[in-house]
């Protein structure tokens, strides 16, 4: 896959460039890279936020739906019609590093948000909403605003957030880095309990290499636009 920008002056960016990468079901998948790598385009792309300049973008469906392997389908993002994508973006779960919560709106009515948009029933989306809190170990924390919470507590909101409509995939952007270390490593611990627990594959980006070693299974590290390396975090962190 290949994005390219042009600038004022006519000269183009590879800000991704020839990225050929597969990502298992399961999985949590780590891409790191220093500021300016490519990492924001590629989750952009990866949610449909951006257009490739060539390429596709495999997705399997009804993975789980039965279960006979040969079963699985992969159809190309780019190629969803207005429906498709809807779902595939409900199904797409994203934490950004500042969090994006709405400020008018206290906890319990952030996380009731996507639910809103799809059109659930108030009973159930009150239901929902508790259940969600109480994933994230923030039930007593539903009448709060934003502005009344510390930095992990929002960011355990926008998981809530990121969780309401079961996703299938949760993308990460720099989710814990204006986050102490502390804190980090209580969020990092809550997002591998939630891909154990729901088997929710999660694409995390980042520029912290102790992200990628505390709870990615694989890597793929970027730079000016390409992976130059890839593989298990244990082979590329751990090798002799
Ligand atoms: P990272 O997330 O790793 O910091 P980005 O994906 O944000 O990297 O950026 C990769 C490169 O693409 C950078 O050189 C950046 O300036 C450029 N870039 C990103 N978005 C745009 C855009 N909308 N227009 C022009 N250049 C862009
Ligand atoms: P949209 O169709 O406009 O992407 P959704 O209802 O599908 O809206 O969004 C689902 C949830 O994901 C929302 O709560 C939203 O806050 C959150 N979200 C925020 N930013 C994004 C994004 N860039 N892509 C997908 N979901 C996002």
């Amino acid at each position: 896959m290949v994005k390219k920008y042009k600038l004022a002056d006519g000269k183009e960016i590879f800000a991704v460039n020839n990225i050929n990468l597969e990502i298992e079901k399961g999985d949590i998948y780590g891409i790191m890279g220093l500021s300016g790598a490519g990492k924001s385009t590629l989750i952009r792309l990866l949610n449909r936020l951006e257009e490739p300049t060539s390429g596709q973008i495999l997705v399997e469906e009804n993975a789980d739906s039965n279960g006979t392997d040969s079963d699985f389908s992969k159809k190309n993002i780019l190629e969803f019609n207005e429906a498709e994508l809807r779902e595939y973006r409900k199904k797409t779960g994203m934490i950004f590093q500042h969090f994006n919560l709405l400020n008018s709106r206290n906890v319990a009515q952030n996380v009731a948000f996507p639910l809103e948009i799809s059109g659930w029933q108030k009973a159930d989306i009150d239901k929902r909403v508790d259940e969600l809190l109480e994933i994230v170990g923030l039930s007593d924390r539903k009448e709060n605003y934003p502005e009344q919470l510390s930095g992990g507590q929002k960011q355990r909101v926008a998981i809530a957030r990121a969780l309401a409509n079961n996703p299938k995939i949760l993308l990460s952007d720099e989710a814990t880095s204006a986050l102490d270390p502390r804190t980090t490593n209580s969020i990092l611990d809550l997002l591998k309990q939630i891909n154990k627990d729901f088997g929710i594959t999660i694409i995390l980006i980042t520029h912290q290499m102790e992200v990628i070693r505390k709870i990615c299974n694989k890597v793929a590290i970027m730079s000016n636009g390409e992976i130059v390396e890839s593989g298990t975090t244990k082979q590329i962190f751990l090798s002799p």
